[in-house]
């Protein structure tokens, strides 16, 4: 690890590499200090706020930020806490549910791509297009047939949108089960939390290694050069934001957002009375 126990290259899956995410600590390796570590990510939340702005004015180009987790693994927190304060007009957030009867008779990537972020704007879906080879692998939805074939149908998407000037960044939130089972009891016990707990997330926690093993699934075969994944150890809060924070002022540094060139003459310009 480098710069205050951060690379994202530690985080990021490179194409193909095979994943077991049981070896993958959820905790993280323990060397970040929180209080630091907090006071730092408010300081690169103003970073991210003045990136924002250029890409916004810029309009030539979009980010898309994708996440995914099991049940109670922090996306809706990663969100709030994460993309607060930006300017709201350059933000688009669309979470994926369970397909309407619309959706359901079109191709899986129809409802997806209707929701990509347009030039200037920031992408941001709460799960997505993995869904299905997530969900619908694990409870076989569709014919193995189907599912299988989407990994490729799914790269070459990434790969088209990439080409047509959006950049794609993927987080899985890596959450352990202990975990889980803590943030379901709290959820459970709360009067302000009750309303996000649902009897259907248990038949769900049940399949955890399944799961596991379909996401471990995506991670190596859809993590490309154009559209890399993360694997962020987001049993801590305070954590995951951090590392989220940093890779995505990474990429967007690397995408290099400009104001646009002022007109010519401005330096002339009286502002009448
Ligand atoms: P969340 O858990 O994201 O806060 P919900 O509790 O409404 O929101 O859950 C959304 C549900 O929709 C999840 O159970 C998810 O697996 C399901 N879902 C999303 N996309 C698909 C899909 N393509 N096929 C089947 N189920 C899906």
């Amino acid at each position: 690890m480098s710069k205050h126990g951060f690379d994202s290259a530690d985080l990021r899956i490179k194409p193909g590499q095979p994943v077991k995410l049981s070896q993958f600590d959820a905790q993280g390796d323990g060397s970040l200090d929180k209080d630091k570590t907090k006071a730092l990510t408010e300081t690169l939340h103003d970073e991210l706020y003045q990136l924002q702005s250029r890409l916004y004015a810029e309009g030539k180009q979009s980010l898309l930020v994708v996440l995914q987790a099991m049940d109670a693994g922090g996306k809706d927190g990663t969100i709030k806490s994460v993309f607060r304060g930006l300017n709201p007009q350059g933000v688009v957030v669309t979470p994926f549910k369970v397909p309407t009867p619309a959706e359901l008779a079109h191709d899986f990537l129809w409802r997806v791509h209707q929701r990509t972020p347009a030039k200037g704007q920031i992408g941001i879906f709460n799960r997505s297009h993995y869904e299905d080879v997530l969900v619908v692998r694990v409870n076989q939805l569709v014919p193995e047939k189907v599912w299988r074939a989407r990994y490729d149908q799914i790269n070459a998407f990434e790969q088209m949108l990439s080409e047509a000037g959006t950049r794609i960044v993927k987080f899985y939130l890596h959450i352990s089960r202990d975990e889980q089972k803590e943030r379901l009891v709290d959820r459970l016990n709360s009067p302000d939390e009750q309303w996000k707990f649902s009897t259907s997330d248990l038949p769900v926690r049940e399949r955890w290694d399944d799961y596991m093993q379909a996401y471990e699934e995506v991670l190596k075969r859809c993590s490309t050069e154009s559209a890399p994944w993360y694997v962020i150890p987001a049993n801590r809060k305070w954590q995951r934001n951090y590392f989220v924070t940093r890779i995505l002022i990474e990429t967007l540094k690397d995408m290099n957002p400009k104001y646009p060139k002022p007109e010519p003459g401005l330096d002339k310009v009286v502002i009448p009375d």
